[in-house]
């Protein structure tokens, strides 16, 4: 099968378009199947670059985010049926452990990512456990690419973890990226007062041209001043921080008295000093989300398709083979929403 793989740790070119890589077997439980879209992430670059820390191994295929039609079944597959569309849930757990056993597959010590510790969806077909996949409609396989990664960080951080209610005062930080978009349309569907954080003046005009009808503010000195006016004084209950270094002191602040600090990414950098008069002075509450369990996945599943209008918005999509423009894309940072490849194309 064609497949964009990484055989060693470095520079965009490192993504290397191969025809005829391997098809993995298909044991009795799995299903196989055809890509049709495979959402970026900022993993798919820590993958590719090396070096953060977690036990990768080489060669592997990027990409976490999954969708395409059954192509296949093993023996031993009891619902899911060939030529179904389906959506896969990213993580996988040992099933033996007592977090998973508890449905906490994250915390499983041998919890992996696919498309980061096993092979992912920068290839013609993947090879999954029947119980990753779920069914979505066949006419918006190019949305549904944008959901798993973002939107089961988004929900594990904002309701799961975060109790997020519609009482709620909620920031959003880098709200018109893939996280932040996910985290946004989530908070805005709840019925939360919804304070979305953006880099520029365009990135809040696409915000407003989607139909978000919360706050916006673009990042200057005067942000905490303007979520002061915003919350009457009182800060806000619940902060989504991705972003760490530049961020953390001032999601600090801007928290109200007993208020949530839901933190999932570090894209300015891991390390900061905190004051930690503020954790205690205002008995907040800090929790750390890597992705989310696979509750996670089939609660938000579920609600986007109760709430269509919450699905992700599609910025851009690449051919397989243009999967170094796609990544390129990406890292630069100017793109609003999702980058897919369109493997089924390629
Ligand atoms: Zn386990």
């Amino acid at each position: 099968m064609k497949a964009i793989v990484v055989e060693h740790h470095g520079s965009i070119e490192e993504l290397r378009f191969r025809e005829h890589t391997p098809l993995p077997e298909l044991a009795p439980h799995q299903i196989r199947v055809q890509t049709a879209y495979c959402g970026l992430n900022h993993l798919d670059i820590w993958l590719r670059k090396g070096g953060t820390g977690d036990k990768l191994t080489l060669p592997r295929i990027p990409g976490s985010d999954v969708v395409g039609i059954v192509q296949e079944v093993g023996q031993g597959v009891r619902k899911i049926q060939v030529g179904e569309a389906v959506l896969l849930y990213p993580g996988q757990g040992c099933g033996l452990c007592p977090a998973c056993i508890a449905g906490r597959e994250t915390m499983c010590p041998e919890f992996q990512i696919r498309g980061y510790h096993l092979d992912g969806g920068y290839a013609e077909y993947v090879t999954v456990e029947e119980q990753c996949a779920l069914p979505i409609p066949a006419d918006q396989l190019k949305l549904w690419a944008g959901v798993p990664v973002s939107y089961v960080t988004a929900w594990n951080a904002l309701v799961t973890k975060g109790q997020l209610k519609p009482i709620d005062a909620v920031v959003i930080w880098g709200a018109s990226g893939g996280l932040g978009y996910a985290a946004l349309s989530i908070a805005q569907a709840f019925g939360a007062k919804v304070i979305g954080i953006v880099g520029s003046k365009n990135k809040a005009t696409f915000l407003q041209e989607q139909g978000f009808t919360g706050d916006i503010i673009i990042r200057s000195e005067d942000l905490l001043e303007e979520i002061k006016q915003l919350t009457h004084k009182r800060g806000v209950d619940l902060v989504l921080d991705h972003v760490g270094k530049q961020t953390w002191n001032i999601s600090l602040k801007m928290l109200t008295k007993g208020g949530r600090l839901a933190f999932c990414g570090i894209t300015s950098g891991p390390k900061v000093e905190t004051d930690l008069r503020y954790i205690f002075g205002k008995q907040l509450s800090i929790f750390g989300s890597w992705m989310g369990d696979h509750q996670d996945f089939m609660e938000v599943v579920q609600f986007l398709k109760q709430h269509p209008q919450a699905l992700p918005y599609i910025y851009k999509e690449f051919p397989l083979h243009d999967a170094q423009e796609a990544q390129a894309t990406l890292e630069q940072g100017d793109h609003v929403g999702k980058v897919v490849l369109n493997v089924s194309a390629s």
